[in-house]
């Protein structure tokens, strides 16, 4: 089976869960207990995110918090500062940021704004700045596009907001960047979400880096864990794989880019261009190439990809739950119907070989014919 749908989720990273294997067997002691073993627990975990946020932020501004995914971190940025006024976003959100702007508005918390995107999928930053008054309280700004690979330059929108109004709380989706694109998280950025299971990391483990002179009130009440921001004994085993992930994942990331970026190049170039339109820009994310087979039915193809043995995305794999026909971000993008229709999405991780990606682009252009003469 050929998987490029990293972007939906990764292949835990094997050497990551044999390192991380004493703290299933040996250490599964309740971090908050207060015996030796608990307390051995503890600086387990401080050793886990001290190396995850060394990463990409200084660690004497930001700090970060365990959540159970990237999901949870957004809503609790969300929720935690989105509170009076108006919130700003982009139309190009995950769900997991989109969802809760619009639950803002029915619970009559904040009026959400959406500012427009370019057709490469980036957000327009000149209107996102035109949304922005002296009532907004929160802005949102994903940092890498799940189903296009568009990348916003988070810190010079961050910096262009806080001009704007310093006030404002500046959040962004970060779940498909990190690790993958080369990055630091400057000072004007108060928060920044990030998932385990994106880079070889287990689901149900992500963070929130958070400004450290942020006040981030608990999402979850209970127990006090995580320094009173987020209740619940944390995930000790998935925290400290996703520490070995990200380590192995941080230190190939620039030979990751370069290849990965000559593997998406070779397999768009295999494609027939009878088939298929290109979506994503040459300067988005190298993990994420999304195309078109314009006038065919993208899930049509999925399923037949699925049958020779090539898995692949039309989209969000999120939004697929919400039976969306079409990509809102394709069409937020300035893309017809019957592109958005025609959309798949194709995403690699640092195991893809070149030998997969070419087998893709046969099965794609095999499938892709078929399809075309049925639908004569
Ligand atoms: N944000 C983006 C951009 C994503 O791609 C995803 C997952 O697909 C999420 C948030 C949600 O992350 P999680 O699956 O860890 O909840």
């Amino acid at each position: 089976m050929i998987y490029l749908d990293n972007a939906a989720t990764t292949k835990p990273n094997s050497v990551a869960c044999e390192r991380a294997k004493e703290w299933l067997d040996e250490k599964f002691y309740n971090p908050s207990a207060l015996y030796r073993e608990g307390l051995a627990m503890q600086s387990g975990l401080k050793q886990a995110r001290s190396a995850l946020l060394s990463k990409i932020a200084d660690e004497s501004w930001f700090e970060l918090v365990f959540t159970s995914c990237g999901t949870e971190s957004d809503n609790q940025a969300i929720f935690s500062f989105a509170k009076r006024g108006n919130a700003v976003t982009t139309a190009g959100e995950h769900s997991a940021v989109s969802e809760p702007f619009s639950e803002l508005k029915r619970r009559g918390v904040a009026e959400p704004r959406f500012a427009p995107l370019q057709k490469d999928g980036r957000v327009d930053v000149e209107k996102l700045l035109e949304l922005i008054d002296e009532k907004t309280s929160f802005v949102s700004v994903m940092h890498v596009n799940n189903e296009i690979g568009a990348i916003n330059d988070v810190n010079a929108i961050a910096k262009a907001v806080k001009r704007k109004n310093p006030r404002v709380i500046f959040h962004s989706d970060g779940v498909q960047a990190y690790g993958k694109i080369p990055f630091k998280l400057c000072k004007e950025i108060d928060l920044y979400s990030v998932s385990a299971h994106k880079i070889g990391g287990l689901k149900g483990v992500g963070g929130l880096i958070k400004r450290k002179s942020l006040a981030l009130p608990a999402y979850l009440i209970g127990g006090g864990q995580e320094s009173g921001k987020r209740s619940g004994t944390e995930n000790t085993f998935g925290i400290k794989q996703f520490e070995y992930a990200a380590e192995e994942k941080f230190r190939t990331l620039k030979e990751d880019l370069i290849r990965l970026t000559e593997y998406r190049e070779t397999l768009f170039s295999l494609l027939d261009k009878d088939v298929y339109v290109r979506l994503s820009s040459k300067d988005a994310s190298p993990y994420i190439l999304s195309v078109s087979a314009v006038g065919l039915r993208g899930e049509v193809l999925l399923h037949m990809a699925n049958d020779l043995g090539l898995i692949v995305g039309t989209g969000s794999a999120c939004s697929s739950n919400a039976k969306l026909r079409y990509s809102k971000v394709l069409l937020a993008c300035g893309y017809d119907e019957k592109t958005a229709d025609g959309a798949l999405r194709l995403s690699f991780s640092p195991m893809t070989t070149k030998e997969e990606v070419e087998e893709a682009a046969a099965i794609l252009n095999r499938i892709g014919k078929e399809l075309t003469a049925r639908m004569k």
